[in-house]
């Protein structure tokens, strides 16, 4: 029989985590497949940590993995990638953006039809503030003119995967693998499934704009060198405009006007200049790349992993576990 595992990344989340199991739960039982939820505490400094162990006692399908420091989503998604064991891995958010309730069809789909991917395609963003959409709207359509067509238009983090892509994707040298562009580009036989993106539970969003940005150069550098040829065409195009401007110079000097034209000297200065800060600073994204894959230090620490059960879902018992006692690997 095949076995699920539901990796979910939690920062801060601690007002979303009882909604979350208790909307989870009755999905997962009802699959009637062994199952584990990796919950995966991205460095939370609220309680989310202590809500996840207290509904360990009664949920030992439950497994939690604690991060050292907070490591961002896709290191968190990393770490969760790395600890689940089913045959077929769900990643999904806490927040309940993503409705737990269409992962059944995710699994049947993946069993039915033999793919090894199955995206959750988001057809309803109405729930998303016009801000969210129209930056992941501008996300998606720069990804695809960079990096290809193979990158969906709205699929997020939102999706199941089978053990041989979760097998790749661990053994990735990679530091940030940005998984939603990594996993379509591998090319495995893929389903969607459609669903609508719902608000946020609690809480509030843990993707503040620095983080976007930051997830959009890392998107763009790990799959394009396009940036790079950005300072060829500029180049290019100033070389050819300093072309025109020493003619336009040496007819002046020939003809004897050659006091005026501080404007035109401070404007070319300024320019140039300019141009080749952008060009150093696209080079320095690169290089910057280069040397943390060198250093390759992790992109997350395990704290604690409290291990769990793969079990087929059960009525929650009543009889009340005592403390935790997992499992404490450095
Ligand atoms: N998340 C995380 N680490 C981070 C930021 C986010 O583990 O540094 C988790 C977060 O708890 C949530 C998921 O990633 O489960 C998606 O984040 P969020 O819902 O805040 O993003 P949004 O839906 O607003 O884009
Ligand atoms: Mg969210």
């Amino acid at each position: 029989m095949v076995t699920v595992s539901v990796v979910t990344p939690m920062y801060d989340e601690a007002a979303a985590v009882d909604g979350f199991a208790a909307r989870l739960r009755p999905v997962l039982d009802e699959l009637g497949l062994p199952y584990e939820v990796v919950a995966v505490d991205d460095g939370s400094r609220d309680a989310t940590v202590a809500r996840l162990l207290a509904l360990r006692a009664t949920w030992p399908s439950l497994r939690v993995v604690a991060l050292r420091r907070n490591a961002g989503h896709q290191a968190a998604l990393a770490a969760g990638l790395r600890a689940a064991r089913g045959d077929y891995v769900v990643t999904i958010d806490a927040d309940l953006q993503d409705p737990p309730e269409v992962i059944a069809p995710m699994v049947s789909t993946a069993v039915s039809r033999g793919v090894d991917v199955v995206y959750g395609v988001r057809a309803d963003r109405r729930a998303d503030s016009g801000f969210k959409r129209r930056t992941a709207g501008l996300y998606y359509w720069l990804m695809r003119r960079l990096a290809g067509d193979f990158v969906g238009g709205q699929a997020g983090d939102f999706r199941l995967m089978s053990r041989a892509v979760v097998d790749v994707l661990n053994g990735l040298p990679e530091q940030r693998p940005v998984y939603r562009l990594v996993v379509p580009s591998l090319g495995f036989p893929s389903a969607a499934v459609e669903y609508a993106r719902a608000a946020r539970v609690a809480g509030r969003t843990k993707y503040p704009l620095g983080k976007m940005i930051r997830l959009t150069v890392d998107s763009v550098t790990s799959f394009s060198a396009a940036p790079l040829r950005v300072a060829t065409w500029l180049g290019l195009v100033s070389f050819v405009a300093c072309l025109a401007l020493i003619v336009g110079g040496l007819l002046a000097w020939s003809l004897g006007g050659t006091v005026p034209g501080w404007t035109s000297l401070y404007i070319a200065v300024l320019l140039l200049g300019g141009i080749q800060l952008i060009c150093l600073g696209l080079l320095g994204e690169y290089v910057g790349r280069i040397y943390a894959a060198t250093q390759n230090r992790p992109a997350f620490l395990v704290a604690f992993d409290t291990g769990g059960d793969v079990t087929e879902g059960t009525a929650p018992a009543s009889s009340e576990a005592g403390a935790d006692t997992g499992t404490r690997a450095a």
